[in-house]
């Protein structure tokens, strides 16, 4: 199995380093070529205006949007924005996932907080009790899933944090800045 990692922006180098605890073999993914041979690709957290701005500049939107039609995708906060339908305004989006999602909705960079989250499909997958501890910077929250993608977690409050559509995963919070492997497996176990 070989997994990409979107390296424009963001927090790429985090989740490499994740994938290779897994002993997963992955590339950093720049160019359209990059795409070819991969069975999955995360893209990272970081600025999803930026991550837009770069994709459209190095020809990668349509080769993404192909990608994802067929492979497994997994977008964390700001990747969570790019892959989604709609954010409510204008900027690049992949536009795979039907979650309409609003970014940095539990306010500014101060805001940034931790959080424990009961994930059944995690746990079930892992063979795993324990919450997953979830961390949350400047995050987005998915206002609404719609058409056969469904809510994977949420927090106290009902806001809902993570999603999945098929091969397709979205989550707010950053599972590559935690040691917990768990989040990565799952998302192995949809691009196997
Ligand atoms: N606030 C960022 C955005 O809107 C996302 C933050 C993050 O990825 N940690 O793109």
């Amino acid at each position: 199995m070989k997994i990409g990692v979107l390296a424009l922006q963001g927090d790429f180098a985090e989740h490499i380093a994740m994938l290779k605890r897994l002993k997963v073999d992955t590339i950093e993914v720049r160019l359209p070529e990059h795409l070819r041979s991969l069975d999955g690709l995360i893209i990272p957290g970081g600025e999803s205006t930026t991550i837009g701005k770069l994709a459209v500049a190095y020809n990668l939107m349509e080769p993404l949007k192909l990608f994802g039609q067929r492979h497994a995708i997994w977008g964390t906060c700001a990747g969570a924005i790019f892959i989604s339908k709609d954010i409510g305004r204008d900027q690049p989006l992949l536009g795979l996932m039907d979650i309409k999602v609003q970014r940095n909705a539990f306010g500014r960079q101060i805001d940034s907080f931790e959080t424990d989250l009961d994930i059944p499909e995690l746990k079930q997958a892992t063979g795993t009790k324990e919450d997953y501890h979830a961390v949350f910077i400047r995050a987005p929250i998915i206002e609404s899933v719609s058409g056969d993608a469904k809510v994977l977690a949420s927090v106290a409050d009902g806001r809902i944090v993570a999603a999945q559509q098929g091969h397709l995963l979205a989550t707010s919070f950053h599972p590559e800045l935690t040691g917990d492997t768990r989040f990565h497996e799952y998302f192995l176990s949809l691009a196997d």
